[in-house]
């Protein structure tokens, strides 16, 4: 089917061990294949070192795959997620920026780990390093594995709820990639700047209308509009974000683990019929 098929069943939004995911590339890959993909993209967070073995798993499969990847920003205080489709995996530029980008990761997670052992939760550091598959990629999701398998919490969302996110014990905030900088990395690269998952920010109307404005002004063309993280509403929502601010718009499940994820891969709906799929603007970048 060709790439610019508005229908295609395209899942550009997926984490794999070489981030936060549970499934090395090549498993997401047969995973995607089975689920009926049609264009994939791995797009770990802060990091390209998974995209060599996800292409190769992806033509092992016939599967027809961009170029990836998820980059954490902080806007106004907030995290904020831009995913990078179609770039040059090579580009020096975009790879000092996500090594940049990675750098406090350590440091944040021991400090993380001290909120928690005030708390009465000790060697959370080594505990989360467990699950770990790329050293310089210790996230939160790492932590939260580890207080579910140690009985602290019974899941992973009670875990984000009580320790891990702002205010809780073991939240630590940091800077990110600021939003220019990440846009222009990834158009730099030659890809496209996508907006993940905008449902998911606790913006008021006015920084969210700030964040658009701004990502258009840095060059940034796309948004997520269906994601897992997404009600109806919100497709509905985005789809005239798209409109208002003259962006395509994505589609990816951000499948991280078969046990954890409610969306899994290539399971998601179509793209409401009055946007512009980023697909059709990524022919040439298809690999
Ligand atoms: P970090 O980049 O270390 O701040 O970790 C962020 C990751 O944690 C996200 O990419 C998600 O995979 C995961 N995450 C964040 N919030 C939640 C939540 N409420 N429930 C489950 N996972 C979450
Ligand atoms: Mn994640
Ligand atoms: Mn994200
Ligand atoms: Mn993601």
């Amino acid at each position: 089917m060709s790439s610019v098929n508005p229908l295609l069943n395209a899942d550009l939004h997926c984490h794999s061990t070489v981030s936060d995911g549970t499934l090395a590339p090549e498993a997401l890959a047969a995973r995607a294949k089975a689920n009926g993909v049609e264009l994939w993209a791995l797009t770990d967070h802060d990091e390209l070192g998974g995209q060599q073995r996800a292409l190769a798993a992806a033509r092992a499969q016939g599967l027809p795959y961009l170029t990836g990847v998820e980059i954490s920003v902080t806007f106004a205080g907030i995290t904020v997620h831009i995913v990078g489709l179609g770039m040059d995996p090579d580009d020096q530029a975009l790879l000092d920026g996500l090594r940049a980008t990675r750098g406090g990761r350590e440091q944040r997670a021991r400090e993380m780990a001290d909120g928690l052992a005030q708390v009465g939760i000790p060697d959370a550091f080594d505990g989360a390093l467990r699950y770990v598959g790329n050293p310089d990629l210790i996230s939160r999701s790492h932590f939260a594995r580890h207080l579910v398998d140690t009985g602290v919490c019974k899941d992973i969302p009670e875990v984000f709820r009580r320790y891990l996110s702002e205010g809780k014990p073991g939240f630590v905030p940091h800077r990110w990639a600021a939003l220019g900088d990440a846009v222009g990395w990834i158009t730099g690269a030659g890809g496209i700047a996508i907006v993940a998952h905008p449902g998911r920010y606790k913006f008021t109307p006015t920084e969210e209308y700030a964040l658009f404005t701004e990502f258009k002004q840095h060059g940034g063309r796309a948004v997520e509009v269906v994601t897992g993280a997404h009600s109806q509403a919100e497709y509905a929502k985005y789809a005239g974000f798209c409109a208002e601010f003259g962006l395509a718009a994505s589609r990816g499940s951000d499948f991280h683990s078969p046990d954890e994820s409610h969306t899994d891969l290539g399971q998601l709906p179509d793209l409401p019929g009055s946007v512009t799929p980023v697909w059709t603007l990524l022919e040439e970048r298809v690999r």
